[in-house]
């Protein structure tokens, strides 16, 4: 693998390897870029199969944080971290706090959260040798979950791309599938019946269905069957790259929003299906930034209802996405794209003059 060719079409700043014996650590954290502030982005454990698997999982995965926070307007880099192993065999605190060493090493650089594979009880002990970590419990100073958040905004966006679509301002009688009832499809379910729309639920674990459809009143449709029902807005809540060229033919909504991530398969290709099918897709990186948003929150001290309120302005977000993609003829997804890299643009020239810094200098001896 030609490693700088790889981070020259891609546009990243830095990638680092730790390599810690003593704990087996094996990680990778990659800072995309940082024109905006630290490189924030979750820490994956996974068992991949190569070390080139590894890379171009967490080249890939920073890539993609740049953008949605660029897009969610905060002051944050892109970046990622991956360790080589077993989330389910081979996690100890010392693994997890050999972790916190190098990224406190990196100096602020890079700032970690949980991701797949690992979970708050891993980035307490991240804490523990480093303040570079977020997402941790409301029991330590942390924000707790974020699936409340990232819910609202997920039904914020779905407001949205109605206004735009159907050029409705409620979703009273609308058609909504909700694909997955976790921690986010049961909190957008909530803000969705509030509004009074119809909806339509789907989960393949039976208790979270029987929850959801006791307490809302809402109609199961099986998981295989969720995609193709006949539906104003589809919102996929579970796995990403529901959305692709063998589904795409058979789908039977006008719009899609939901909060999963990597809906679409190939971005380029099927952004472009679905504007040719007439369904407006509302891009996953902006309806589902209220996550992000949150754990960004828990860095300057937690506010609530700060976050919510951040949350909120993804309307206004998608609302010119739209517009920008009607005015240039472009998909959502080359919309959202362009929006991110404008204000990354736009404010590297803040930094083309000098400011003079006052410097303190820490000696460390633990
Ligand atoms: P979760 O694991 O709590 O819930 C996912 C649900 O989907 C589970 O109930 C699971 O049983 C169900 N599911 C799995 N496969 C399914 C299938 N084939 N058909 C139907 N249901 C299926 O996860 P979550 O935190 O609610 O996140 C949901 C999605 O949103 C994920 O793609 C996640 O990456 C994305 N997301 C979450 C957040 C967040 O704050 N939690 C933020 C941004 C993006």
């Amino acid at each position: 693998m030609k490693i700088f060719k790889e981070l020259n079409t891609r546009g990243h700043e830095q990638v680092a390897f730790f390599n810690d014996p003593y704990s087996g650590l094996k990680g990778i954290v990659a800072i995309h870029n940082t024109t905006l502030g630290p490189a924030l982005g979750g820490c994956r454990m996974w068992n991949y199969k190569t070390e080139e698997e590894a890379i171009i999982d967490v080249l890939r995965l920073s890539k993609g944080m740049t953008y949605k926070a660029s897009i969610a307007g905060l002051n944050l880099g892109g970046g990622k971290a991956v360790i080589i192993g077993n989330p389910k065999k081979e996690k100890t605190e010392k693994l997890f706090r050999s972790f916190g060493r190098f990224v406190e090493g990196l100096g602020g650089r890079y700032i970690t959260a949980e991701d797949v594979g690992t979970n708050i009880n891993d980035m307490e002990n991240v804490k523990i040798e480093t303040s570079y970590v977020t997402g941790i419990s409301k029991s330590l100073g942390g924000s707790g979950d974020p699936s409340p958040v990232t819910a609202f905004g997920t039904y914020i966006g779905i407001k949205a791309a109605v206004k735009e679509k159907l050029k409705k301002s409620s979703l009273k009688g609308l058609k909504i599938s909700v694909q997955g009832l976790g921690h986010v499809g049961t909190h957008l379910v909530d803000y969705l019946h509030k509004d009074g729309a119809d909806l339509y639920v789907t989960d393949i674990d039976k208790n979270r269905v029987k929850y959801i459809v006791d307490k809302y009143q809402c109609t199961y449709v099986n998981p295989e069957d969720i995609i193709y029902h006949d539906v104003d807005i589809y919102a996929p809540c579970a796995l990403g790259a529901t959305v692709n060229s063998n589904t795409i033919p058979k789908l039977n909504c006008k719009i899609i929003a939901g909060a999963a991530n990597n809906i679409l398969h190939n971005p380029l290709k099927d952004s472009q299906s679905l504007e040719n099918k007439n369904i407006l897709y509302a891009p996953d990186y902006v309806i589902n930034a209220g996550g992000l948003i949150n754990v960004a929150n828990e860095l300057e001290g937690y506010d609530k209802e700060k976050a919510f309120n951040q949350a909120e302005k993804i309307y206004d977000t998608l609302m010119e996405i739209f517009k920008r993609s009607k005015k240039e003829s472009i998909t959502t997804h080359q919309a959202a794209a362009l929006q991110a890299e404008d204000r990354i643009k736009k404010i590297a020239t803040l930094k083309s003059f000098y400011l003079p810094y006052k410097k303190t200098f820490k000696i460390r001896n633990d």
